[in-house]
């Protein structure tokens, strides 16, 4: 079991209940998830993204009638929790890869009693550019970092699909 000892509490977001993992259990599901697996893979590369940026929690959903298990990135803002989807673009002018937070994913929202309302206010969120060139991103960045080099080829397998859960 990928969360045998993984400490977690209750935040409310959006209207649903979430199970943030606490700070001090980011690195113990960071090494216990099984590198071999897709999903593993990927959730092991936020719990260890989330431990270097602590503006950003790691949390676990269950999706409606299905509990369907699902874990996202909540980005700390100014206006309050925002649920967002990590991501790793190359910026088109200059070329440098940077990890962005991208609120404007409809499944951040599945399931939601207000999926609706939480995905449209989505795209009203200030978007931040290329923190290299300041050129915008295609994708609705509400923060953005470059990637550090020594991070650059963990990511090969990020390019595929989402990228994540
Ligand atoms: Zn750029």
């Amino acid at each position: 079991m990928v969360t045998a000892g993984v400490r977690f509490r209750d935040e409310f977001v959006d209207g649903e209940s979430l199970r943030v993992v606490e700070r001090d259990s980011l690195a113990q599901l960071h090494r216990a998830v099984p590198v071999s697996e897709q999903y593993g893979r990927s959730l092991s590369l936020r719990a260890a993204f989330v431990e270097r940026h602590p503006e950003f929690w790691l949390a676990r959903r269950v999706v409606g009638p299905t509990r369907f298990v699902d874990w996202l990135l909540v980005l700390l803002t100014a206006g309050g929790p925002q649920r967002v989807q990590l991501e790793y673009p190359v910026c088109v002018r200059c070329g440098v890869r940077s990890a962005i937070a991208n609120p404007t994913v409809q499944d951040l929202y599945i399931g939601l009693p207000n999926a609706r309302d939480a995905y449209l206010r989505s795209w009203t969120l200030p978007v931040v550019p290329c923190p290299n060139c300041g050129s915008p991103f295609e994708r609705n960045a509400i923060w953005a970092e470059r990637v550090p080099d020594d991070v650059l080829p963990t990511l090969a397998y990020v390019r595929q699909g989402r990228g994540s859960s």
